[in-house]
């Protein structure tokens, strides 16, 4: 009995590798349908760009950006965070696409925005591959050209993703911010770059990672190294924008800590454009700390 139920536990781990290796292979495929060169134009739009706002930890606490992060309406599946599809789509070399895709359409959301009187900077997500490719430098030059303010817009390099290639990264970020584009280190404190390194990048916004932010109250080192990362950036004249703040006491600890915004649940979740201009307009006039107090954010 023991053999046989060892060679079933063998079949049974073997049937679930075989499962998710099979839906990965279903999801690449969908994905090349989706966004492949081939791809009609309407599938588009099971792309969905969703929003979450970043709010300054200073003063009424105003909504000063945005930040885009893409969902996938599958087909069968339904709506898809990006870490179901994203390693995928890296592979399958449609990560290009996918970045134009939703930089444009957030740009425009952007001066849809601007248009009812809400000028908010605009936050949106690259990948490593895009730190060596070309077509990054072109699709910039897209969006200046169709009318978008680099200034307000802010482009997001993970900390990890630089590391790939620094000198390479860094060449990439020189050229982002030529064009007037602000940067902005994603992710910071998971990755392993160096104080050297930091210092020359031109970067605009450093963004503490939620690992740091979501243990900083618990964990006094944890909060120590906080402190130390934003006396560091502010040193070199970066932003601070502290990632994944759910509750008010983590938030106030943050801006003892020096943060500049947060970002996080307590704010909102990340939602499609629609409500999110009305979480926009709902919000005007009421001061933060109510909004607060009363828990209305969560
Ligand atoms: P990220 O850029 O660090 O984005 C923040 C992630 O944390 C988002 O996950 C967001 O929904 C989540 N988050 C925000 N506040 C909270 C909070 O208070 N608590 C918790 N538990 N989570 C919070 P999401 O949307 O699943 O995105 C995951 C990652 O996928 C992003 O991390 C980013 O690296 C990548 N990503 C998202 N959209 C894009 C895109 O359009 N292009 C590229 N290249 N990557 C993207
Ligand atoms: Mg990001
Ligand atoms: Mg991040
Ligand atoms: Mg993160």
């Amino acid at each position: 009995y023991a053999a046989k139920s060892t060679g079933q536990g063998v079949a049974l781990h073997d049937d679930a590798a075989d499962r998710a290796w099979r839906q990965r292979l279903a999801l690449s495929d969908d994905l090349h349908l989706a966004l492949g060169p081939d791809a009609p134009a309407e599938a588009a739009g099971q792309f969905e760009v969703h929003y979450q706002p970043q709010v300054s930890a200073t003063g009424a606490g105003d909504v000063v950006g945005v930040e885009a992060l893409v969902r996938w309406q599958h087909p069968r599946l339904g709506l898809l965070a990006p870490g179901a599809f994203l390693d995928v789509l890296e592979e399958r070399r449609l990560m290009p696409a996918l970045t134009a895709l939703v930089a444009r359409r957030a740009v425009a959301d952007l001066a849809r925005w601007r248009a009812t009187g809400h000028d908010l900077r605009l936050s949106f997500n690259l990948s490593s591959t895009h730190l060596s490719d070309p077509g990054l430098l072109t699709l910039l030059d897209e969006l200046v050209a169709g009318g978008a303010d680099p200034e307000r817009v802010v482009v997001e390099v993970t900390e990890t993703s630089l590391m790939n290639d620094p000198d390479r990264a860094l060449t990439t970020c020189q050229e982002i911010t030529a064009r007037g584009f602000c940067l902005s280190i994603d992710d910071f404190g998971t990755g392993y770059s160096s104080l050297a390194y930091l210092a020359n990048l031109p970067a605009d916004e450093l963004k503490i990672d939620r690992t740091f932010t979501s243990r900083a109250l618990a964990d006094e080192r944890i909060a120590a190294i906080v402190a130390g990362t934003v006396e560091l950036a502010h040193h070199l004249g970066l932003r601070v924008v502290a990632e994944g703040v759910e509750d008010p006491a983590t938030l106030d600890l943050l801006r003892e800590l020096g943060c500049d915004e947060s970002q996080g649940y307590l704010h909102s979740r990340p939602v499609p454009a629609a409500e999110f201009l009305r979480w926009l307009q709902a919000r005007q006039g009421v001061p933060a700390a109510v909004l607060r107090d009363q828990g209305v954010e969560d």
